[in-house]
């Protein structure tokens, strides 16, 4: 889940597109990968005074099952992060093959799960160059809201270059719509945007705008479970219907 804007919905859909896969039967890790730590947090795992992804990251914790947490949701596990993070990328620039550290943390646990999710911060950092090359698809959440498109040209040109330098297997999987009113003309105008210049990369399925989505995190609990009647549970269950219809997820 990448996109260098904060604020457009990347934490959010990792937790309740984990939720959902989850429900539909796959072994899913969700890796919190943004010092703010707020998946961590929206999925109520706790991520201080616990080892975090920075320290499978620097390898003062070899064996990642320390490292993952289960949560409240059956088949959704968590590889927690913290305030810690913010320095891995001083320590890892003069790390050998720098880029590649979080891929080969997780080929320890790849073969424990249907999909890991990867909910990246707000930069195209090392951090991030380090999520790109450990994945095989990246969805790009985009809110329905003014400068939507800002910065996406510099984002897929990012994901460009890692496909061509570091990992020929990435694909752009789609483009996530998130945060759309359609009482307003204004979101309705930004998603004409958004589909006229991605296309098909673009999924179907649109995330509305609803309170109940901040609410659910603030209860540390996905939306399935917190308002399993809001269109937006159904919305992200559509969600991972149409991952596995595209065949981007099994
Ligand atoms: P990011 O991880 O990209 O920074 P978040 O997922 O944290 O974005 O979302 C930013 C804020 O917007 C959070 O408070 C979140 O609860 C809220 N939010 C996310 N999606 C929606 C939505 N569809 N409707 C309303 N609020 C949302
Ligand atoms: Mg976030």
């Amino acid at each position: 889940m990448c996109n260098q804007k904060g604020g457009v919905g990347k934490t959010t859909t990792t937790i309740n597109l984990g939720a959902a896969l989850a429900r539909y039967g796959r072994r899913v890790l969700a890796v919190d990968f943004d010092p703010q730590g707020a998946l961590s947090a929206g999925l109520g795992v706790a991520a201080h005074d616990v080892p975090t992804i920075y320290d499978l990251m620097l390898g003062h914790e070899k064996d990642p099952s320390v490292v993952i947490q289960r949560t409240e949701t059956p088949n959704l596990d968590v590889i927690p992060a913290n305030i810690d993070l913010s320095a891995a990328e001083v320590h890892l620039v003069s790390e050998v093959a720098r880029e590649q550290i979080l891929a080969s943390v997780l080929r320890k646990v790849a073969p424990d799960y249907d999909v890991i999710l990867i909910d990246c911060q707000p930069s195209l950092g090392l951090l991030t160059v380090n999520a790109l090359t450990a994945s095989h698809g990246v969805l790009i959440p985009l809110a329905c809201e003014y400068f939507a498109l800002r910065g996406v040209a510099l984002l897929i040109e990012t994901i460009e270059k890692v496909k061509d330098r570091l990992n020929p297997q990435l694909e752009l999987d789609g483009i996530v719509a998130t945060m759309y009113d359609s009482r307003t003309l204004h979101a309705r105008e930004v998603l004409e945007r958004v589909v006229n210049t991605f296309d098909d990369k673009v999924f179907d399925t649109v995330i509305g705008r609803t309170v109940k989505l901040p609410d659910a995190s603030v209860a540390a609990k996905p939306i399935l479970d917190y308002a399993p009647s809001n269109p937006a549970s159904e919305a992200y269950l559509q969600l991972a219907r149409e991952l596995v219809a595209r065949g981007t997820i099994a």
